[in-house]
């Protein structure tokens, strides 16, 4: 057996139970083969693999809190500090009820090489809880921020561990949750990103990846001979990637017609009114459902379905693996040319394998979502500094990250003979640099 077949195998056996762990695992190991048959001698010696599977730490803990109707509730907490070879942890906190230790695992291994492909001194966690904000009091949500705090404080820190946003988690609760790290640990400093401007934010966070996500796949078409511009964007999701995603598309001149949430869809085919879905999602929080007394010419379908619709660009914005083998299939009947995950891991395994095999253009997540953890370290930047840049200040920034991690990725693939494959790419140069730096920092 070789060397990663060997590591896979164990992975599966030690970690019973996590299958998005293992899938995610394993779609980096696999595409890492050519690098790690030239070096297998000093990787298995030094047991790199192993270690680069085995989180640093993990945290899980006790959330209770008391509801409005008095009643105490119970969650779970999580903090996973996978690696820090190039810098301090750094990856979202998950909020929603599906949150259990695989799914933040596979998060956070995925993290490492997407901070790793940033070029930003950052390594990789993530976190969450099983908690549900949705239909939740603010004071309930406070409750329930300041409960898990109290215990996630004890192992963050500016230049330990910074976690940020991710699914459930926008301003409102890493407000709350900052609140009470700054009470309990008497200090002012950037612990969290994704904060609000008032109090250590960065202009263009809420943006970034979203605008980062089109100016990655704006790179991959032209450089590929094609253009964004004119395009027919099918998205899904409806919440900060997507409505981002969305505006940035229009702004570049493509066509968006759809959205979702995790109850329905929306087909708008005069484009996706992005006024009214962040006043129906940010502002009222609530359903699709109501998007067509906006969009009369609309239509609203329950369940799933985005991907069944025509359209030459397709950007998965909502949540693990939901883009499988017969969505691929349809998306390349249709005339798909080009897929870029606004989430992380929307696309099955055998249904990336679908698209490659079929040509399209395929930019995985760590690559193309990587636009929001790389604001947040220009966000920890500018808490450093105690300097705030402005908007188009942090937008240049973001845009030339992406590109150049659109680069990246793009000479790592032709480097070792895989030309056009940016899975094969993006795995590739996050690792590179942080094998590097695990070598040089020794056993460890
Ligand atoms: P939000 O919570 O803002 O939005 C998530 C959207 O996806 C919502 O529309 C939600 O529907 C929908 N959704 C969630 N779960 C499901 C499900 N099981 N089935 C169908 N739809 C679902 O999260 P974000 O936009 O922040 O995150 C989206 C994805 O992007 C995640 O994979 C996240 O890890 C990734 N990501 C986010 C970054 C960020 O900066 N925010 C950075 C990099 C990656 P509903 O409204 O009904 O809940």
């Amino acid at each position: 057996m070789g060397y990663v077949d060997e590591v896979l195998a164990s992975v599966i056996e030690k970690n019973p139970s996590q299958p998005e762990f293992h899938q995610a695992v394993k779609e980096v190991l696999e595409s890492l083969r050519p690098v790690i048959d030239a070096n297998e001698e000093a990787y298995r010696k030094d047991a790199l693999l192993e270690r680069l599977v085995e989180p640093d730490r993990q945290f899980m803990f006790r959330v209770p809190w008391v509801d409005d109707k008095g009643q105490v509730q119970v969650n779970r907490g999580f903090r996973v500090q996978f690696n820090n070879s190039i810098g301090p942890y750094k990856g979202g906190l998950r909020l929603h009820p599906s949150v259990n230790l695989g799914i933040i695992k596979f998060l956070g291994f995925e993290q490492i090489f997407k901070n790793s492909l940033t070029g930003l001194p950052i390594g990789g966690g993530k976190g969450g809880s099983d908690f549900d904000p949705k239909g939740k009091s603010d004071r309930e949500v406070m409750a329930f921020c300041q409960s898990f705090m109290t215990e996630l404080c004890k192992y963050i820190g500016a230049d330990t561990d910074v976690p940020a946003g991710d699914i459930g988690t926008g301003a409102r609760e890493i407000g709350y949750m900052f609140g009470q790290y700054k009470k309990i640990r008497g200090l002012y400093e950037g612990v969290l990103t994704g904060k609000g401007l008032s109090y250590g934010g960065s202009l263009a966070r809420t943006e970034a990846t979203g605008y980062g996500l089109l100016y990655l796949t704006a790179e991959m078409l032209k450089c590929n001979g094609s253009d964004i511009a004119g395009k027919t964007v099918c998205v899904s999701g409806a919440g900060n990637v997507a409505i981002y995603a969305i505006q940035k598309a229009q702004q570049l001149g493509a066509k968006v017609v759809t959205c979702s949430d995790s109850t329905g869809w929306v087909y708008d085919p005069d484009g996706i009114d992005v006024a009214a879905l962040q006043e129906i999602k940010e502002v009222k929080r609530a359903r699709l459902t109501e998007y067509k007394n906006y969009r009369p010419n609309a239509e609203y379908h329950e369940g799933r379905g985005v991907w069944s619709v025509k359209c030459d660009v397709a950007l998965p914005c909502a949540t693990q693996n939901e883009l499988t083998l017969d969505d691929a299939k349809t998306l390349v009947a249709n005339g798909v040319t080009a897929v870029a995950e606004g989430a992380n891991m929307p696309t099955t395994y055998e249904a990336t394998q679908y698209l490659l095999e079929n040509k399209v253009l395929f930019a995985p997540g760590k690559a193309a979502n990587a636009g929001g953890v790389a604001t947040s370290a220009l966000e920890m930047s500018q808490n450093s500094e105690r300097l705030s840049w402005t908007f188009e200040e942090v937008d240049s920034k973001l845009q030339g990250i992406m590109v150049n991690i659109f680069h990246n990725m793009d000479d790592a693939a032709k480097r070792y003979g895989f030309e056009g494959n940016y899975v094969v790419g993006a795995n590739i140069a996050g690792f590179e640099k942080v094998a590097n730096a695990m070598t040089a920092q020794g056993i460890c």
